[in-house]
Formats: structure tokens, C-alpha cells, sequence
């Protein structure tokens, strides 16, 4: 078979070109980074089970009327989803104090805030995704005002559901990050969700316990990441009741160890 035109590789994901025009396959690795990818390891299966649960959040967050770049999935780690324009804005929504927030101010981490808060990140990993203003936004043309608008109330309207959505399964959504682009029709350009939702990109903890079930176990040396995102895709309904971590077949990895 031919081998298929790479279009991008970023640290967790590879994209590839699609079966037509406008269309790419987004290929889940297994590969983690943390700090700006000062902390490399492997999640052995981690791309497997982000694959999944992001196709069943992007699936249903599609139900609710968010448009999103998924078509739908080709198999156990790619994904077929349209391509867009790529808006250089890390969107980080935050329901919990947690990580980078409760190091800048000092506050403690799990302290509940009184109101979501939405930051953006300014998309560069050699300058280390700095934080920005909507000023600087507006200033340097990364994105309209009325694409700002249309990010921050998909924004809102993703983070309502998911909250609902991981307390349903006795999770608590702290905080998660999300990637917007853009697609042309003609001239008119309209803002999509992007990139993936899941354990990579979002700080999920137990309700109960506060234990964390996201990449902060790789990010903070705790260990059990697999499990950890195992534990979130069986919540969801993902994995079959009672599954143990073999479960989730990689059948790539199983045809590349018998050598095919
Ligand atoms: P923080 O700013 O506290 O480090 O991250 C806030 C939230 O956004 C966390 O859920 C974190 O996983 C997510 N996040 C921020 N930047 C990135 C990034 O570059 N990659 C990924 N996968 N997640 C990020």
C-alpha cells in the first residue's frame, strides 16, 4: 500500500492526508510530554484509549449542536476529521484551581472558584505557550473579535456539558484545554472545535477520593496513567464491564510483535 503523505507530526499526534479533499486522519500516539516537552515517556495503549474517548465527546458534544472537526473513527488510533485552519489559541477552561493558576497566584489547589474562568495560551511551543490577553489577540490579528466571541461561548457551552458528563460518572472536571480552527465556505470563514478531548488535555478527579485519573500522573511521577485513563473510559461506558487492562486490544501493536 502506498504509504500516505504526513502532514503534521505534534508530540502526541500525527496527521495525515485524507481519503479527499479537506479531509485528514488524525493518528493517536502513544508518546506523553510534559513542560513543554522537557518530560518525554510512552503511555503504552494511552492513544487507543484517547482516540475513543474523544471520539465519544466530540460525537456528543456534535448531538448538542458544537461543531467539531470529527467524522468519524477508521480504527483503533486514527480518526478521519476535517481539516481546518488551525486558530493559534490555547483555550484553557478552568472550574478548579489547579496546576499552572494555583502556582502563578498561590492559591491552593482544589479550591473551588466562584466562576469559570477561560484563558488563552499563545500557541508557540519555542516561546513555551505564554498566556495572553484578548488584547493581544485583537493587537497581532490571531483571531477576529467575532471569532473570539463564537471560541468563548463554544468554550462555555463544552465546558457545561462535560461538567454534567463527568459528574454523571463521579468525576469532577477541573479544568481542560481545547484547540479551535477554522473552515472556509467561500469567503465566509466559521470557528469549529479542534484537536481532541481527553485525558491528555483535561485534569479529571475522582469526586470522591480527589484522586487524579489525567496526564498529571505522568506530568507529577505518580504512576498508573494507563489505568488511570482506563478507569475514565470504562466511566464513560467505553470499555466492557469488568475489562481488564488487556481489554483494550492494540491490534497494530499486536500485528507489528508478530512481525506483520
Ligand atoms: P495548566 O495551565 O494548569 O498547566 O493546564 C491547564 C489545563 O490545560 C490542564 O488540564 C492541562 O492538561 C491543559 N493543557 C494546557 N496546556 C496544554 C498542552 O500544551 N497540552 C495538553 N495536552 N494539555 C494542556
Amino acid at each position: 500500500m502506498a504509504r500516505r503523505r504526513q502532514i503534521y507530526e505534534g508530540k502526541a499526534k500525527i496527521l495525515y492526508e485524507g481519503p479527499e479533499p479537506g479531509t485528514l486522519i488524525q493518528y493517536f500516539k502513544d508518546d506523553a510530554t510534559a513542560f513543554n516537552a522537557q518530560k518525554k515517556g510512552t503511555i503504552s495503549g494511552k492513544g487507543v484509549l484517547n482516540n475513543r474517548i474523544s471520539e465519544h465527546i466530540f460525537t456528543l458534544l456534535g448531538h448538542i449542536g458544537v461543531p467539531t472537526h470529527f467524522i468519524r473513527r477508521l480504527n483503533m488510533r486514527e480518526q478521519l476529521i476535517r481539516q481546518v485552519e488551525i486558530v493559534p489559541i490555547e483555550v484553557v477552561v478552568r472550574n478548579v484551581v489547579a496546576g499552572s493558576l494555583s502556582k502563578r497566584l498561590g492559591i491552593e489547589e482544589g479550591t473551588q472558584l466562584p466562576r469559570t474562568i477561560i484563558e488563552y495560551y499563545y500557541k508557540d511551543d519555542a516561546l513555551g505557550d505564554p498566556m495572553i490577553t484578548d488584547e493581544h489577540i485583537a493587537c497581532f490579528g490571531w483571531a477576529s473579535q467575532e471569532e473570539m466571541h463564537d471560541i468563548a461561548d463554544l468554550a462555555i457551552r463544552t465546558n457545561d456539558f462535560l461538567c454534567g458528563l463527568f459528574a454523571g460518572v463521579g468525576i469532577r472536571l477541573v479544568d481542560f484545554k481545547l484547540e479551535f480552527g477554522r473552515i472556509w465556505d467561500n469567503d465566509y470563514g466559521r470557528i469549529i472545535l479542534a484537536d481532541e478531548i481527553s485525558p491528555d488535555g483535561c485534569r479529571l478527579w475522582d469526586i470522591e477520593s480527589n484522586e487524579k485519573l489525567d496526564k498529571d500522573r505522568f506530568r507529577r511521577d505518580l504512576g498508573g496513567e494507563v489505568e488511570a485513563y482506563q478507569e475514565v473510559a470504562r466511566r464513560l461506558g467505553l470499555l466492557p464491564e469488568g475489562a481488564d487492562a488487556g481489554a483494550v486490544l492494540d491490534l497494530e501493536k499486536h500485528r507489528k510483535r508478530r512481525g506483520k
